[in-house]
């Protein structure tokens, strides 16, 4: 009898990317270790609190047994219901809503529920990693769309070779774009729903920061293109809206056709969002928008000192209306692994390299502007202390040591 081979991974999961920012973290620890006060621009994690009034619903609600039992997996009716004012409201939507443990769970089982072995998933490249994995792991093929300067980090539709459309399915964007900020106009998005119904694809907007940014300009959505719900599914997420990261609450949108294949796959795996944190979560979405206005300007802030900063270095920053990341192309050459383990060890300074987002994020570095406005002064004033302006990085790169 021929032997069995012993239990390991599955095929999928060691086709999956390793995991590039495991490195940093150690430097991140050594680094700590050694006494150095690190300045993190690392996380894409909001870091002021939920919002009261959303916390004490989430505490009523959870004291109610009713809420204890198995949740509705597409989410209760009330919760539904806050969705559907929340698309009404926020961009004249009218849409079939489900709730999700987070977007990210949601944009990973769209593959699961709409591709087929070897069908092709087009992925925004730099991107989130989740597109990436989803396509993987449901044995379809993930196609890289880059992300270039050039073309304010929007992908050339023009550039996809025609056999790569003909097997494509689905379609993940991300605008406002994590992690170059980049945003897209309603002309845009009228002509990209275009381009994906003449092809035939699933058009996945993934809205994470539909809230985040600061050119005054309304938050916009993919559904408000007439007759985009039959192409598109969009994703919006409670994390970055209304720091709500730690709670896993979001909801998908779109025609009900496409949500119901989605759940078809979903209610399979889960079974929903604990209910007293959809009721949390209809609170945050019929909050006064006072409120988040004032988050949006200490955003701002930290953006205009961190931008003003940079740019007086010279450095080369995307000014970018939207997210709460900056987005900086480092002198040509520069290794952005390199550069952000340097900054670690010799600035104190943490970052993300670009390339941890994807090969066209190489040559980039990104900085979240989660922490306070007084610490990112004081970072400006480490990189002019060091005389860091961008003529001099590339020399700096090469003759510091690790
Ligand atoms: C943060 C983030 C998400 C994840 O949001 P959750 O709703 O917390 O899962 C999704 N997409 C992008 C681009 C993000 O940056």
């Amino acid at each position: 009898m021929q032997k069995k081979p012993l239990i390991s991974a599955s095929e999928r999961l060691s086709k999956l990317p390793p995991y590039l920012f495991a490195e940093l973290d150690r430097q991140k620890k050594a680094a700590r270790k050694r006494g150095l006060d690190l300045i993190d621009f690392g996380i894409g994690d909001p870091d002021m609190p939920t919002p009261d009034e959303i916390v004490k619903a989430g505490q009523i609600a959870m004291a109610d047994p009713a809420n204890h039992r198995y949740p509705d997996g597409a989410g209760c009716d009330s919760f539904k219901e806050a969705c559907d004012r929340w698309m009404k409201s926020q961009f004249g939507v009218q849409c079939e809503t489900a709730a999700v443990i987070g977007s990210k769970e949601g944009i990973a089982h769209i593959p699961m529920a709409f591709c087929n072995r070897g069908d092709l998933v087009l992925i925004p490249n730099p991107g989130y990693p989740v597109y990436r994995a989803s396509a993987i792991l449901a044995d379809a093929i993930p196609v890289d769309l880059p992300l270039l300067g050039e073309n304010n980090f929007l992908p050339d539709f023009e550039k996809i070779p025609p056999a790569v459309l003909r097997d494509a399915k689905v379609l993940f964007l991300n605008y406002p774009n994590n992690p170059t900020g980049a945003v897209v106009t309603l002309e845009q998005m009228t002509e990209i729903v275009k381009f994906a119904r003449v092809n035939n694809l699933l058009l996945v907007s993934d809205n994470s920061y539909s809230h985040i940014r600061f050119d005054g300009v309304k938050p916009m959505s993919f559904l408000q293109v007439p007759g985009a719900e039959d192409v598109v599914l969009e994703f919006h997420s409670l994390s970055k809206t209304f720091n709500m990261t730690g709670w896993r609450i979001g909801f998908i949108a779109g025609g009900s056709n496409l949500v119901n294949t989605f759940m078809g796959a979903k209610e399979n795996i889960d079974s929903g969002v604990f209910t007293a944190i959809q009721k949390a979560g209809e609170v945050a979405m019929d909050m006064p928008p006072l409120l988040f206005n004032e988050r949006l300007e200490i955003y701002r802030e930290r953006r205009d000192i961190l931008v003003a900063g940079l740019k007086k270095l010279n450095w080369d920053v995307f000014d970018s209306p939207g997210t709460f990341y900056v987005w900086v192309k480092l002198p040509r050459g520069a290794d952005s692994m390199v550069f952000a383990r340097k900054m670690i060890n010799h600035a104190g300074i943490v970052t993300t390299p670009g390339s941890g987002f994807g090969t066209w994020g190489e040559g980039y570095i990104r900085f979240a502007l989660t922490i306070e406005s007084a610490r990112i002064h004081q970072a400006i004033g480490r990189l002019e202390q060091m005389e860091l302006h961008k003529g001099r990085l590339l020399k700096w790169l090469k003759k510091t040591g690790d």
